[in-house]
């Protein structure tokens, strides 16, 4: 009897020999598995291209041979997180049939807590919450991501999006790259380095603790990369105490316009008086701010308090009774992915619609931008809840958009299209364009217009820089046009 033989992957020995061969896989099924994305399920496209062969290192020193033998046989590498990005053409779109899909949750611990200094070092497939919660038990504090903080790894969030994604206080702490302190990278060529002031750049030195101390700063290079210019094994932050105490609190501000001088006021003060700030317009007169101090003592909660109630009041703001419950209702509809079924009604959809980053003073116009077209292109579709919603990224831009949720009746497919329509066709264009905004950049239309808004110096500069790190053109080659 004749015995049916597989055919492996051209790589599967070499990559065995790297990591064992409870760590490779070119089952389809496996491979196939590595390709869907959260926005999968909603628009029913955009799943990246099947990986030749799947690998999951669980050292630096696996990643840097795996990245060499890549180098020497031409094979394009495509580093994978929680894979939580949400595009609807999500990374693994780049590169060829033949990819080698790497899997980087294999590299979880967390190094080091170091109460002392007051830095945490992990490596870079760990889960953003299991993080969080090991630094908070510290007493620490690391402003992580606010969703999907069970599915993003640390690289996965530093390579995407922003660079850090968005913690639930944006409106203060800013992303997570902004304590970043140093890296531990896989460069293209398969060579190992730390960045940061640290043994990379003093090897005396066996720690890192200032980004900047021993060489210009090249660890932003690294962040929002999309894994393009190395693949990063560790991270190293900086933490700070936990803030024990918490206040929550809504005003109902009239109108719009007091509204905005409100917002216009606080994010000028320094240093801030609220954790996070959040404005909501219900369209059916409700226009609410929302507000949560995190603070370290009664002492300075009050005031900072007082002085986010004055500026309140001082606009026209009220609060108390009716208000309060109004804002915790719609505080509610942003809580959906918790209380689940107590909000969202069995077979309805939600969507965040247009919500990017736009300068804040463009905020109000993409809003009304938004709104035109959800009067014009969703008729015929029963909106149960629609809310603008607004939220200050530090000073100078606003995290907004439309949430909405459909009645129950309506077929998911119905509103997928409309969304997906409008995501592919008129999103990116308008927003990098007319708005001057952004989006996740390291992935599907988003890498596209991104990209297509480089001025020719920093195109080419780009350019010249991919090429000097990966003259094989390696890790997530066509990112950016690369
Ligand atoms: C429902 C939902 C809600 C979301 N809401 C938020 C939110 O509120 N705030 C927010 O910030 N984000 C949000 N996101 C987006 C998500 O946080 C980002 O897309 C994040 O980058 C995903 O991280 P990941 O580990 O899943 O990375 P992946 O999706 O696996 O990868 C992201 C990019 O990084 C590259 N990469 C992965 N690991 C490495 C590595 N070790 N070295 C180099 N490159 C690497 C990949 O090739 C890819 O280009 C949301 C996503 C979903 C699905």
């Amino acid at each position: 009897m004749r015995q049916e033989v597989q055919e492996h992957h051209a790589l599967y020995n070499d990559l065995c020999s790297i990591v064992g061969a409870e760590n490779v896989s070119d089952e389809e099924f496996v491979r196939r598995a590595y390709t869907r994305t959260p926005v999968n399920k909603v628009f029913g496209v955009g799943r990246g291209k099947v990986p030749g062969i799947a690998v999951k290192p669980t050292t630096t020193e696996q990643v840097s041979e795996i990245v060499k033998l890549a180098n020497k046989t031409g094979t394009p590498v495509v580093p994978k997180g929680g894979g939580g990005s949400l595009s609807a053409f999500p990374p693994p779109f780049v590169g060829t049939d033949d990819n080698i899909l790497m899997d980087t949750t294999g590299m979880n611990r967390i190094i080091e807590i170091d109460k002392e200094y007051m830095r945490v070092t992990a490596e870079c497939g760990v889960i953003l919450s299991q993080l969080a919660e090991e630094v908070r038990k510290a007493g620490l504090h690391l402003p992580t991501v606010d969703v999907p903080i069970h599915m993003d790894t640390l690289g996965g969030v530093l390579s995407g999006f922003i660079g850090g994604g968005e913690p639930s206080d944006l409106a203060t702490s800013g992303t997570m790259n902004k304590y970043l302190l140093g890296l531990r990278v896989v460069l293209p060529t398969g060579d190992i380095i730390y960045t940061g002031g640290g043994p990379g750049t003093n090897i005396h030195q066996s720690k890192i603790l200032h980004r900047e101390a021993g060489s210009p700063d090249i660890t932003g290079m690294f962040v929002a990369d999309g894994g393009a210019f190395g693949i990063k094994t560790e991270a190293t932050f900086e933490v700070r105490p936990y803030p024990m105490h918490y206040l929550p609190g809504v005003y109902d501000m009239g109108n719009w316009d007091n509204l905005w001088k409100a917002f216009s006021i606080l994010v000028s003060i320094d240093p801030y008086p609220y954790t996070r700030l959040m404005a909501l317009n219900d369209r059916s007169g409700a226009t609410l701010v929302m507000y949560v101090i995190r603070a370290h003592s009664e002492e300075e909660m009050n005031l900072r308090k007082r002085v986010v109630e004055e500026t309140f009041a001082s606009c026209g703001g009220k609060t108390g009774g009716a208000e309060v419950d109004a804002g915790l209702k719609l505080g509610n509809l942003f809580s959906a992915r918790q209380l689940g079924k107590a909000v969202l009604p069995r077979a309805s959809m939600m969507t965040y619609f247009g919500e990017a980053l736009v300068p804040r003073a463009r905020t109000l116009e993409w809003l009304d931008y938004l709104n035109d077209y959800v009067d014009k292109n969703f008729q015929g579709i029963r909106i149960t809840e629609r809310v603008d919603f607004a939220l200050p990224y530090l000073r100078a831009m606003c995290v907004t958009g439309i949430l909405m949720y459909f009645g129950k009746e309506t077929p998911a497919d119905q509103v997928a299209k409309v969304v997906y329509d409008f995501t592919v066709n008129e999103f990116h264009k308008t927003l990098f364009q007319k708005f001057g905004g952004f989006t996740e950049l390291a992935q599907g239309e988003g890498q596209v217009e991104s990209a297509s808004c480089w001025s020719p110096a920093y195109k080419s500069y780009m350019t010249s820089l991919k090429k000097a790190l990966d003259p094989n053109n390696i890790l997530m080659p066509n990112l950016w046009g690369f």
